[in-house]
C-alpha cells in the first residue's frame, strides 16, 4: 500500500467537510496552494484565531467568542422569550432571517432511536433552570418538522407544562421532513409568524 502524500491527505480532509465532495475539495486545495503565502496563510491564521477564541455559551449552548454569548447578553433583545432549536445551524438560520429578537436554547439534536439520542442527551436541565430563574414568559418550539423533531417538541412540552409559560410551536410553512437550516428565509418567517399554542 502506498502512503498518501500530504496534498492528497489535505484533499481528503476537505472532502469530509459537510457539503464538499472530492471534486470541490480538490478545487479548494488547488486554490489555496496556488498562493500559499497569502491564501493558506490567511486560512491558517483565521482557523487558529477561531480555535483559541470560540466558546460554548453557558446559557444557550450557542457558539461565540464570549459566554454568555452575544445574544444572551444583548439586553435590547427580549430576554423573556426562548426559541428552542436543535442545532447552532438552526439558530444561524433564524438569525439570518431576522425574524426573532429573543433568546435561544440549543438542544444538541432531537430524540432519535436510530441516532441513540435519548432524553438525557438533550440539554433540558439548563433550559428548565433558565425558565425557572430568568423570568421566562414564552417558549417557542422550533425543532425540525421531522418525526424526531415533532417527538422532541412534544417531549419538551411535557417537561415544561407545569411551569407558568406560554408554549408555542412553529407551524405552517415548514414542510414535513423539512430541516430549518435548508429552508428559505421567507418560509421560515411565515412559520414563525403563524406559530400556534402547543398542547395535546
Ligand atoms: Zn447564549
Amino acid at each position: 500500500m502506498t502512503q498518501k502524500n500530504d496534498i492528497e491527505n489535505l484533499i481528503s480532509l476537505f472532502s469530509k467537510l459537510p457539503g464538499l465532495g472530492q471534486r470541490s475539495a480538490r478545487r479548494i486545495v488547488l486554490h489555496l496552494l496556488q498562493e500559499p503565502e497569502i491564501r493558506l496563510h490567511n486560512l491558517i491564521e483565521m482557523l487558529s484565531i477561531t480555535k483559541s477564541k470560540i466558546v460554548t455559551c453557558e446559557e444557550c449552548y450557542n457558539l461565540d467568542i464570549i459566554s454568555p454569548c452575544n445574544i444572551c447578553s444583548d439586553h435590547s433583545r427580549d430576554q423573556s422569550v426562548i426559541t428552542i432549536v436543535e442545532s447552532v445551524a438552526d439558530l444561524w438560520a433564524m438569525e439570518r432571517a431576522k425574524i426573532f429578537d429573543g433568546t435561544y436554547h440549543i438542544l444538541g439534536g432531537a430524540l432519535s432511536a436510530s441516532k441513540n439520542m435519548l432524553p438525557n442527551d438533550l440539554r433540558l436541565p439548563k433550559l428548565i433552570e433558565r425558565c425557572e430563574t430568568h423570568n421566562i414568559k414564552e417558549v417557542i418550539l422550533a425543532t425540525n418538522a421531522t418525526i424526531e423533531g415533532q417527538t422532541t417538541a412534544f417531549f419538551i412540552m411535557e417537561q415544561l407544562k407545569d411551569l407558568d409559560l406560554y408554549i408555542s410551536r412553529i407551524a405552517s410553512g415548514i414542510p414535513i421532513g423539512g430541516e430549518l437550516d435548508y429552508i428559505d428565509e421567507g418560509t421560515l418567517t411565515a412559520a414563525m409568524n403563524s406559530r400556534k399554542q402547543f398542547d395535546n
